[in-house]
């Protein structure tokens, strides 16, 4: 059978994953989340004139001239207000941030000023204007600041903040739960029984990076490549958004993840694909449950998640633009390889130089090679039909 572009699984996924229903939550809860509303501001900002720095309130047409002394007749702080008005020869003295007074249209800092006795002597004169913020000079009442699909980070939580949205509208968190099969996998902490066991790094991986993604996840554990077991969980798939495993989709004898599936009568979406690493991948649908099965080798599990799970993931949570992203880099490095039918996702590390972007592949390039992703913050797209690529060429990257 015809191995599946990875665009057209892309596509798939994303015709497949639906965003989730929204709930409102507190607004120190929304950290983290993607927005389900738009915001606006509640009030003009500045919500009325005040100043930008310690100093004097004065008429700037009292400053003709050099060392002008004016009358100091009042005081007004933050969160304050002046009980008298500036008056032509006056000032009245102001903090940052405290209404301007009645009569005053500019401030003077401090440091331009010297006090003597009941005046202050202005050394120089100033715009009219200086040092006031305006009311409404940064947003009016009413006006859109977010939009719905914006990740809430520290920023959007302090403009919410700023604007009094006490609880805010978002998307549910995709609930994940994450599989690992195989008679040989042991998880962390277990003891190996048998040379031919092996440590479990998908579960943990995965856990971690569904969490990384705002969701809400869960562990079933370890099951044995035995198809009662693995129908036992595939069985409960509906309780999920997603559900996740790892191993048993290659077309190997013990491989019951995919067969289980298709005997359950899932709908598939796609298995196997024209990618290296990562073939096996299969996707499947139960009701509106997403079932990812990743293929065991740990790079292959990990990557099939940054280029497949991760945007149905983002898509759930509302998120618009959730294609992995693509970006150009000179490659440092000659790259050569003989069997080019699949398009292969290096890991492989980019960095800045004087504006342009470079690009060097971990020379750990087989799917078993967990480590491989140290210091890597990217893949190098090496596309089909592409059998070497030479320093000083221009590739594409997707960073992560
Ligand atoms: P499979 O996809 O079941 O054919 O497994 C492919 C390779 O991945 C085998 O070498 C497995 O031992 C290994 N593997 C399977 N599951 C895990 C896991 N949870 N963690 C790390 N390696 C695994
Ligand atoms: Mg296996």
């Amino acid at each position: 059978m015809a191995l599946t572009p990875y665009e057209d699984a892309l596509s798939m996924v994303l015709e497949n994953a639906h965003a989730l229903p929204l709930e409102r939550v507190l607004l120190w809860q929304a950290f983290g989340r993607v927005l389900a509303e738009d915001i606006r501001s509640d009030s003009d900002k500045p919500p009325f004139d005040n100043s930008a720095m310690d100093g004097y309130a004065v008429r700037a047409e009292d400053l003709q001239g050099e060392n002008i002394r004016l009358k100091l007749v009042g005081e007004v702080s933050a969160g304050g207000e002046s009980s008298v008005k500036v008056e032509a020869g006056t000032a009245v003295r102001i903090f940052t941030g405290a209404p301007i007074p009645e009569g005053a249209d500019t401030v003077v800092p401090l440091e331009f000023t010297k006090q003597e006795d009941n005046y202050i002597v202005v050394e120089k004169p100033l715009k009219m204007g200086a040092n006031v913020r305006l009311r409404g000079e940064e947003l009016k009442e009413g006006e859109p600041i977010l939009k719905r699909g914006t990740l809430i980070r520290g920023y959007e939580i302090g403009i919410m903040a700023y604007v009094n949205k006490v609880s805010v509208c978002v998307y549910q968190k995709p609930k994940v739960a994450v599989l690992s099969t195989g008679d040989e996998v042991r998880d962390i902490g277990e003891s190996l029984e048998k040379p031919s066991h092996i440590r479990s790094s998908n579960n943990h991986a995965l856990y971690a990076k569904a969490l990384e993604l705002g969701c809400e996840v869960v562990h079933l554990g370890i099951v044995k490549d035995r198809p009662e077991e693995i129908k036992k969980v595939l069985e409960q798939a509906e309780r999920y958004d997603v559900l996740l495993t790892t191993g048993g989709v290659s077309v190997g004898e013990k491989d019951y993840v995919q067969k289980v599936v298709k005997e359950m009568g899932f709908e598939v979406i796609f298995h196997k694909l024209r990618i290296k690493p990562a073939k096996p991948v299969l996707m499947a649908k139960k009701g509106r449950t997403l079932i990812f099965g990743l293929p065991g080798n740990p790079v292959s599990c990990v990557m099939a998640f940054d280029l497949l799970v991760k945007p149905a993931l983002m898509k759930m949570q509302g998120i618009e633009e959730c294609r992995p992203k693509v970006y150009r880099a000179t490659l440092t490095k000659d790259f050569s390889r003989k069997d080019a039918e699949r398009r292969e996702f290096l890991r492989a590390s980019f960095w800045e130089e004087d504006g342009k972007l470079y690009c060097d592949y971990s020379p750990k390039t087989q799917s078993h090679m967990l480590t491989s992703y140290i210091c890597a913050n990217c893949y190098l797209v090496v596309y089909e039909n592409v059998k070497e690529l030479k320093a000083g060429e221009q590739v594409e990257i997707i960073p992560f």
